[in-house]
Formats: C-alpha cells, sequence, structure tokens
C-alpha cells in the first residue's frame, strides 16, 4: 500500500517515482512507501544494507543514471544471494546534490527500483536528500529465508567453488583508469553485475553449499572471510581460476591478481560435499548458461592459500580491495 505524502518539491520527486512502483504482496506488506516505515509480515528474514559512492564505487562518466541504481540494487542483493534468501524488499536513501540534473534522482531510483523488482523485490521506503557533492546510494535488502546458508560452516573435505568467471568486472576498472576503452563482456560486467539470486536459490534447493559467500571484494579476500567464519584453511587452485577472457588480455600475471582481488565480480563463492556438485554442473550451466568452477578445497588450519601448478603452496598475495588498508607510499 502505498501512502499518501503532502506538498513540497522534496515529496513531489518521490511521489513521481514512486508512481510505477510496484505494491508488493498486499498480504505480507502491508504499508509501503509514504508512512514512516514500512510494515511487513515476511516470516524468517536476511536484511543486508550497502552503500555506493560517487568517486568511490562509480564515476558518474562511466554510468548512466539508470546503471547507477540498478548496479547499487544487485550489489546490495548480491549479499541476500550469498545466503539463499529470496528477495522481498528494498529501502533506499539517495543523496544527490542541489545544482544535479533534475532528472538524477528519478533516473536512478528508476533504474534501481526496476532492477529490484526483477529480483522479486519491491520498494518499500526510502529518503531522498541533498549531498554537497556526491551522489550517495545506501541500499537495504530484506529476503526471505527457507534454509539459510552461511558463511561459517564448511568443513576440511569439502571443495570449493565459484559461479561464473573471475576478474572481468576489475579488467574493466584497469582499463577505464588507464583511459582505455574496456572491451565490451568486461563493461557490462563491471557496470551491470547480476547478483546471482537465482542461481543461489538452485543450489541451496539441491542442499549443495556448505558455506557460502558473495564476491564484492576479490577472491582471495572474500575467501578469507569464509575461511576465517569456519575455522578452516582453503587451498585455492591456481591452474583453475575461472579468468575472465578480458582478464587474460592483460598478462597471465596481472590476470591472475584481478581474478583474485580485483573484485566487482559479484559471483558466489561456495563449499559442498566432495563429489555432490559435479553431478549437477552441466545442469547448473543449461540452466543459468554459467560455469560452476571447483577451485579448490578445505583442510585443516587457518587463512588462504594459493596452490601453483606443481602442487607447491604460496601464500596469498595481497590483491584484495580494502577500503581501508593503509595506504602505499
Ligand atoms: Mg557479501
Amino acid at each position: 500500500m502505498l501512502t499518501p505524502l503532502g506538498p513540497g518539491a522534496e515529496f513531489d520527486r518521490i511521489r513521481h517515482f514512486l508512481a510505477a512502483a510496484r505494491l508488493g504482496d498486499a498480504q505480507r506488506v502491508l504499508v509501503g512507501p509514504g508512512d514512516d516505515a514500512a510494515i511487513i509480515d515476511a516470516g524468517r528474514l536476511a536484511v543486508s544494507t550497502d552503500m555506493s559512492i560517487e568517486g568511490v564505487h562509480f564515476r558518474r562518466e562511466w554510468f548512466t543514471p539508470a546503471q547507477i541504481g540498478a548496479r547499487a540494487a544487485h550489489v546490495a542483493l548480491s549479499d541476500l544471494a550469498a545466503c539463499a534468501a529470496t528477495p522481498f524488499g528494498v529501502l533506499v536513501s539517495l543523496a544527490v546534490a542541489r545544482d544535479a540534473p533534475p532528472d538524477l534522482a528519478e533516473s536512478i531510483m528508476n533504474g534501481l527500483r526496476v532492477a529490484a523488482e526483477e529480483t522479486g523485490a519491491v520498494l518499500l521506503g526510502g529518503d531522498l536528500t541533498r549531498s554537497p557533492g556526491p551522489v550517495v546510494i545506501d541500499v537495504t535488502a530484506i529476503g526471505t529465508l527457507e534454509h539459510a546458508i552461511v558463511r561459517s560452516s564448511a568443513e576440511p573435505g569439502d571443495s570449493l567453488w565459484v559461479t561464473g568467471m573471475l576478474g572481468g568486472a576489475a579488467s574493466a576498472v584497469a582499463d577505464l583508469l588507464a583511459d582505455r576503452t574496456p572491451d565490451p563482456q568486461s563493461l557490462s560486467a563491471y557496470v551491470s553485475p547480476v547478483a546471482r539470486i537465482r542461481e543461489a536459490l538452485w543450489l541451496a534447493a539441491r542442499a549443495l553449499p556448505t558455506a557460502m559467500v558473495d564476491l564484492s571484494d576479490g577472491l582471495a579476500g572474500d575467501a578469507a572471510h569464509l575461511a576465517a567464519a569456519s575455522a578452516v584453511r582453503l587451498i585455492i587452485d591456481a591452474p583453475a581460476l575461472p579468468i575472465h577472457p578480458s582478464a587474460l588480455a592483460h598478462g597471465e600475471e596481472a590476470a591472475q591478481s584481478l581474478s583474485l582481488g580485483g573484485g566487482d565480480d559479484y559471483e558466489l563463492c561456495f563449499t559442498a560435499r566432495a563429489g555432490a556438485v559435479e553431478i549437477m554442473r552441466d545442469d547448473f550451466t543449461n540452466v543459468f548458461g554459467l560455469p560452476l568452477t571447483r577451485v579448490g578445497e578445505v583442510t585443516q588450519g587457518s587463512g588462504v592459500v594459493l596452490r601453483a601448478v606443481d602442487g607447491q603452496l604460496h601464500s596469498m598475495p595481497a590483491v584484495g580491495f580494502d577500503h581501508f588498508a593503509p595506504r602505499s607510499a
């Protein structure tokens, strides 16, 4: 249910972009946007929030406003995919400069709303405010859960898997930063990531993942979170990495570091009982048109190590993205 708003320029904007919003299931969205809070009746929930800031996560010259919004939605919804939640709704806080183009906020919101609705999530509410400069978008994603998958339940003996290809988005960013034109596949991986919701639900319905995380900061860093949460060691087989062809164009060494640490892949990384995924892998690829690759294994110990083609174990190069890592000189 949409609650009417009173007069005012800010509320005119909100009214305008809410006009196209889906209302959601009235049995479960009891009060939608327009009141002080949405009121929902949705059972067991997964809730996650993700902020995108112009100049940190994106540049306006690289994206259309609708792409900025859609990307913000998918980035937030990717965290729901990681726990195999079904998207229910999103709450969006958006800040734009006073002198921004008049349709900027609405174009971002429309892109965001359409992307969210495509995954089954309705817009539950939000906040539109003025920014002193950069566009800031904060998306809270809410999903419902049947069988939650967490990071902490991997066990020694499990295999380690990833969906899709790694390093494509990072390859595009490397090109853009160097004033080169990225190829269309890598640009699309960066500009238009798709949260792997359907893939996660497919895997979860077959009880395959024992633990799962989504890849936002790069496999090296995100796998380290899974290893820490499960108190295990992960061995990643370097030759098995499904490196995106665009990353390979940067040379073998750069390609490996883009695929391990570039970030922005929004693929799923999960552990599974040994042998469990292999028999379903072709089905997965037929349904989603996406490879499913065994990239390593779980052992006793801690941390993440890289196994070279000769079987030697190497410590993971420091490639993961960390917003607060000390600046190098
Ligand atoms: Mg995540």
